[in-house]
């Protein structure tokens, strides 16, 4: 748990070098070993830190039916609605290896619900921001805005 504690440090303010990516990616790894991965033998572990300066965590758990397996991004978006809910500033998705890995289509638009606006993810390109890798996204700011048009007309 220290390594988590000095990932959440600076967490409040988005920006990529205000995150100590060493210790997240540490809490990605820790979450890595939990993987439940007995079909692909290929574990991933994810770590993030909200808005409030908490760092949550996740790991791919599969199915014998395989369609029903769960990217680590699910089970850290459950972790973060399960621990309080909040939005993820930045965010690390590791392998068994420790490479880092980009996470698949649905699981940006996953973390994309989750974002606070100019959230920071660690890729294999470097550091992105969310709209940098799920641009043009639906979400929820979309509905806000619809909403919004929607009772002015
Ligand atoms: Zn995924």
């Amino acid at each position: 748990m220290s390594s988590a504690g000095a990932a959440a440090s600076g967490a409040a303010s988005a920006g990529a070098e205000s995150v100590d990516w060493a210790a997240l990616r540490a809490v990605a790894l820790e979450a890595m070993e939990k993987a439940y991965v007995p079909y692909s033998k290929f574990p991933v572990g994810v770590a993030a830190i909200v808005d409030d300066g908490r760092v949550i965590s996740g790991c791919n758990v599969e199915n014998a039916s395989y369609g029903l397996t769960l990217c680590a991004e699910c089970t850290l978006v459950s972790s973060l609605t399960m621990t309080g809910g909040g939005k993820l500033v930045a965010f690390t998705c590791v392998d068994g290896h420790g490479n880092t890995l980009m996470p698949c289509g649905r699981c940006r638009q996953l973390l994309f619900e989750h974002s606070a606006e100019g959230m920071v993810l660690d890729t294999v390109s470097g550091f992105k921001t969310i709209d940098e890798v799920i641009p043009d996204a639906f979400g929820p700011r979309t509905l806000v805005a619809y909403r919004e048009e929607s009772l002015a007309e």
